[in-house]
């Protein structure tokens, strides 16, 4: 007896699965901003925005941006600054930081239209295989694949594949069934249906099958596995770090630095902050235990007396776990010399901080009730 073909690789189920997708898709689907018209710069924007962010975190981001930033040309001409501070929230900031990279090139090598070519956008900063799928076929209705969190959810079900997907196999499987499945007529709503899909039906917990439009045509689904795939190798516990910043106000100003390039958070402005134990991620350390007191002076010349703990928080950056701790300090004088690697610091107006690019933590911090306490 020969052996079953693969969903996508049987004719027949492919052609059913494409056309169950796209009628189901028609009959009804969430309103995404960038899903009004097939402008490939929105699209760039918003699928850029949607790598390893919901499309909840990101609605908001999207239409922000897009009021600064209506176009590529006035992407590319904006300074880094003025990116970074519409971004401002929504993390991973080297994703700006690469979309505005793109739009330069973009004016500079195609004359400011998002390019067609499948090489040329692979070619641009930021952009890998999935965003240009996302371009390609969303915007140029160009038969491209792409392969995501949602589509290979749905991908390792319909096939159950057994695999986990972290592998470079279950990749290379993944993106050639999404390969195989979409469609030289409507790839870009394929795709979108197909996104759609993992975002509503075929969610991660508890898969509404029932209401799945691809039912029939699911492995995972006929053997009863839709709880157990795909499989994914635990995600290893985050490493903690502990890091202590000091809140020192002077004739009603707070001193500020702005961290220097080439490092996490470039050109971010923070309150003076130390690393006390842990990892590192920020590269704060000094190579020998420091205190606050002699790191603040290190780090921007003033000299400081702590006081009292004003605020502890603790937030996620990449794989790590920071216990960030706020600490009201007086001001001993001086007056303030970024240290080596940075780009500034000084004394700055409390109106003036929402004017300055922060990460998340920081711009907590900065809120009403430290700066009200004092
Ligand atoms: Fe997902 Fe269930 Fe549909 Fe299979 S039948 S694709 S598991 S929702």
């Amino acid at each position: 007896m020969m052996a079953e073909l693969a969903p996508d690789r049987d004719e027949a189920t492919v052609g059913r699965i494409r056309g169950a997708l796209i009628a189901w898709y028609r009959c009804g689907h969430r309103d995404l901003p960038w899903r009004r018209g097939a402008d490939p710069y929105r699209i760039l924007v918003s699928e850029t925005m949607l790598v390893q962010t919901t499309v909840a975190a990101v609605i908001p981001f999207f239409a922000k941006f897009l009021e600064r930033f209506p176009d590529v040309r006035a992407l590319a001409e904006a300074e880094e600054h003025e990116v970074l501070k519409s971004w401002e929230g929504l993390g991973y900031y080297r994703r700006a930081r690469q979309l505005h990279e793109a739009a330069k090139r973009i004016v500079r090598d195609h004359g400011g239209e998002v390019p067609d070519d499948p090489d040329a956008i692979l070619a641009l900063p930021g952009v890998g295989r999935y965003i240009a799928g996302a371009v390609l076929s969303f915007a140029f209705n160009r038969r491209a694949p792409i392969v995501e969190a949602n589509t290979q959810r749905v991908l390792s079900r319909v096939l159950a594949w057994p695999d986990d997907l972290a592998a470079s196999s279950s990749q290379k499987r993944l993106w050639e069934a999404a390969e195989n499945l979409v469609p030289d007529d409507e790839p870009g709503t394929f795709n979108q249906a197909f996104m759609e899909l993992g975002a509503t039906i075929c969610t991660p917990r508890e898969p509404r099958c029932l209401l799945c439009p691809v039912v029939g045509e699911c492995r995972a689904r006929a053997l009863g596995l839709q709880n157990q795939l795909p499989r994914k190798t635990k995600k290893a516990a985050p490493l903690d770090v502990e890091e202590r910043c000091a809140l020192v106000i002077r004739d009603g100003r707070i001193l500020m630095v702005q961290r220097g390039p080439d490092r996490l958070w470039a050109g971010f402005w923070e309150f003076p902050t130390i690393h006390l134990a842990g990892a590192d991620p920020a590269g704060r350390s000094f190579g020998e235990p420091v205190g606050l007191e002699l790191g603040v002076q290190r780090l921007t010349n003033v000299r400081i007396r702590e006081q009292t703990e004003a605020k502890s928080i603790t937030f996620g950056v990449t794989k790590h776990r920071v216990k960030l701790t706020a600490v009201h300090a007086l001001d001993d004088g001086n007056k303030p010399i970024p240290y080596t690697g940075y780009m500034a610091a000084r004394f700055v107006d409390p109106g003036e901080l929402t004017e300055l690019t922060m990460g998340s933590a920081m711009r907590k911090l900065a809120g009403a009730t430290i700066l009200k306490s004092r």
